[in-house]
């Protein structure tokens, strides 16, 4: 009785700040969930988790998460009405969605950075997810509060998440060790349904040893698709699971992509395994969008209590998706004045690569990088970026801050210098935005050659989505 009394009134707490943070001053948008977890406790949390009648499922990953959670909502949002958020990291922003929402099923992006900053074993035990999907894990060198985030205590963060689980599903990138074997350790307690790309015709162009997540050995590698994702075993016994949702053709083409998937997995609403083949004609939308592809694909399947609606379903959603779908300021391909320019943000070394991979085909005659730089203390960052810079083997570079410290970004131009003789620098000031997006923009259209790629750090929104939009209305 005492406990449902504090969930209404956390709710009722919860549901009056929703009213205070619409007309405040901007930014107040998880008010509500901040308010109802000060007012309820944590049984309170619980009891409003347990509301959606099919559960909530959590996605996570180091890169791809907002992309697979938007394809995600797109394609089970057809069946059932669900609750929502994006681009968050606290638990605040999920109890607000289930607040002010209504819906039978959650889909709530979540990106933990690590124990301290995050709390994924809490969060599981409070909304007791029946689905987490895990895109990828790779290192982003970054750094919380000053306190340098080690891989260990980022890897474990992300294993947290889904450790406690005694029931649904997780869903697990099998070409990536790190989340496969999170899904292994997890198979005797709930089920694991794989994605994967099971086609050669992928592959990187530079691609470094890879520590076994199980052992600490380096990983042998037969196939490499992008960095640490490939066809990997190692001698401690560990190896790529074979996926349930796989890529088994694709047909790569200039102005569009045909995708064959196939699948074979578990459904969690009907309890049985259910299969699909799939057809789909997307936008040439890079490596990342076909592993976001497939993940989405996969944990809709897993879900969706309309099993017979997949096919449909998916081909409706895919087969009609335009570049839109891309949150603002992702890297993206555009044709302009007889040139092809790639612009978006690559905030860390996996994020460059996938955009350089993405353009590599266009790059048959000339080439100019337009780089981006990171700031103090973010050389591993910069040394990253700098070997994709390299490997793209580009006729011109142009260097600009892309954070707040020009010096140090001249000081990384100086390094670029001894390999690129020719590199231009402009200290472009961040607190001028708008002067360095004008100039940005300025200096691609003028390009004298024909392939530009312009990447690396930048504020997603404020600079990288406001370049496009010099480009292209949407
Ligand atoms: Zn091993």
């Amino acid at each position: 009785m005492l406990d449902k009394l504090r969930l209404s009134i956390a709710k009722a707490s919860g549901k009056s700040a929703s009213l205070l943070s619409k007309v405040g001053p901007g930014g107040g948008g998880n008010i509500p969930g901040y308010v109802f977890s000060r007012v309820g406790d944590n049984e309170s949390i619980s009891s409003l988790a347990s509301e959606l009648k099919y559960g909530s499922i959590l996605v996570t990953g180091t890169n791809g998460k907002t992309t697979t959670t938007t394809l995600l909502i797109k394609l089970i949002s057809q069946d059932v009405q669900i609750r929502r958020s994006y681009e968050n990291n606290t638990i605040h922003s999920i109890l607000t969605a289930m607040l002010k929402q209504d819906g039978d099923l959650g889909v709530f992006e979540y990106g933990i950075r690590n124990k301290e900053f995050g709390i994924p074993d809490k969060v599981q035990k409070l909304i007791d997810p029946v689905g987490v999907v895990y895109t990828t894990i790779s290192p982003e060198h970054s750094q919380v509060n000053n306190v340098k985030n080690s891989f260990l205590a980022y890897y474990s963060a992300k294993t947290l998440l889904s450790k406690e689980m005694k029931r649904g599903v997780i869903v697990a990138n099998c070409d990536d060790p790190r989340t496969a074997l999170i899904g292994l350790n997890k198979e005797k307690d709930v089920h694991v349904n794989y994605f994967g790309i099971n086609i050669t015709d992928i592959e990187d162009f530079d691609s470094k040893p890879i520590k076994c997540p199980n052992c600490g050995e380096i990983l042998k590698y037969s196939h490499n698709f992008l960095n640490h994702r490939g066809f990997y075993s190692c001698e401690c016994g560990f190896k790529r699971p074979e996926p349930n949702v796989k890529l088994v053709g694709a047909e790569l083409n200039p102005d569009s992509w045909k995708l064959s998937i196939e699948g074979d997995l578990y459904n969690y609403a009907i309890s049985k395994n259910v299969q699909f083949s799939l057809e789909l004609n997307v936008p040439p939308f890079g490596l990342h969008n076909i592993y976001n592809t497939l993940a989405s694909i996969t944990a809709y399947a897993s879900f969706t209590p309309k099993v017979e609606n997949i096919e449909k379903s998916v081909k409706n959603i895919f087969d009609n998706l335009d570049m839109s779908f891309i949150p603002p300021g992702r890297f993206e391909i555009i044709s302009y004045d007889n040139k092809h320019i790639g612009i978006g943000q690559g905030d860390n070394g996996d994020a460059v690569k996938v955009n350089a991979m993405f353009i590599k085909p266009y790059c048959k005659d000339s080439v100019e990088f337009i780089f981006t730089t990171p700031d103090e203390y973010e050389d591993d960052i910069f040394r990253d970026q700098y070997e994709v810079v390299k490997s793209l083997n580009p006729d011109h570079v142009i260097v600009v801050p892309g954070r707040k410290s020009i010096d140090k970004a001249r000081e990384y131009y100086e390094i670029i210098k001894k390999d690129f003789e020719t590199a231009d620098f402009y200290p472009l000031d961040y607190e001028e935005m708008d002067k360095r997006i004008e100039k940005l923009t300025e200096l691609a259209k003028e390009s004298k050659y024909e392939t530009i790629i312009m990447t690396g750090c930048g504020e997603e929104q404020a600079m990288w989505e406001s370049i496009k939009r010099n480009f292209i209305n949407r």
